[in-house]
């Protein structure tokens, strides 16, 4: 499970883990941004929330997570990306893993202070095909607002937009950051300084990760 504020770097080291570890990402906000791609009157009611910068309803997003976690891909491990956000969640999430006789190996939290966060999320670009990030700066495509891998447009998420980073930082900590002492408290908590490099944060997660398995 990878833990952190938004921008922290959970979806691109878990990208990265996917592939390594050979176990599915299991990340609710690509899930639902394919709902919302669909059109579907979920994806509709998702959007809304999402927009705004706030969490959508945890009975939807529980009902989501349970149903992708039944799946014959996830009976070797998963990792979870953006699961669990709040205490109901983590609640749901323990009863769905008592269920399927499964244990949490390791919740690893990325440490980043809030102006690196401002700075890489307002230059995100993701692909709307394959989720890819880059930044403007930091991280560019070869071409500009194409993704290196599937050639897929790069766009700017609504939610990145400056306006409503804020928003997502305040629901963070009112909702989730609770969710780290309560991890350590579970002796499951590995605290990991996220401003290294990408690939200096992958070594570091995938030792703890080993370790920990
Ligand atoms: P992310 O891609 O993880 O930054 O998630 C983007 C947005 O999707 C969040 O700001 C929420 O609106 C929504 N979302 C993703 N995961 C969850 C979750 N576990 N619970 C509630 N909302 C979520």
């Amino acid at each position: 499970m990878l833990l952190g504020p938004p921008g922290a770097g959970k979806g691109t080291q878990s990208k990265l883990l996917q592939e390594h570890l050979r176990i599915p990402q299991i990340s609710t906000g690509d899930m639902l941004r394919r709902v919302i791609e669909q059109g579907t009157a979920l994806g509709k009611k998702a959007k809304e929330f999402m927009d705004r910068g706030d969490l959508v309803p945890d009975e939807l997003i529980i009902d989501i997570v349970e149903q992708r976690l039944a799946g014959d891909d996830c009976k070797r491990g998963f990792l979870l990306d953006g699961f669990p956000r709040t205490a109901e969640q983590v609640r749901a999430l323990d009863g769905m893993l008592g269920k399927m006789n499964v244990k949490i190996d390791a919740a690893v939290a990325l440490l980043v202070p809030r102006a690196e966060l401002i700075r890489r999320l307002s230059g995100r670009r993701t692909c709307r095909n394959c989720g890819t990030m880059y930044h403007v700066t930091s991280n560019p495509p070869e071409k500009r607002g194409v993704c290196d891998h599937c050639g897929g447009e790069l766009y700017q998420r609504v939610d990145d937009k400056e306006e409503t980073i804020g928003a997502r930082f305040d629901v963070y900590e009112e909702q989730s950051a609770s969710l780290r002492p309560l991890y350590r408290e579970r002796g499951l908590l590995r605290e990991i300084d996220g401003t290294k490099g990408t690939q200096q944060v992958f070594d570091r997660i995938l030792r703890e990760v080993r370790q920990a398995a």
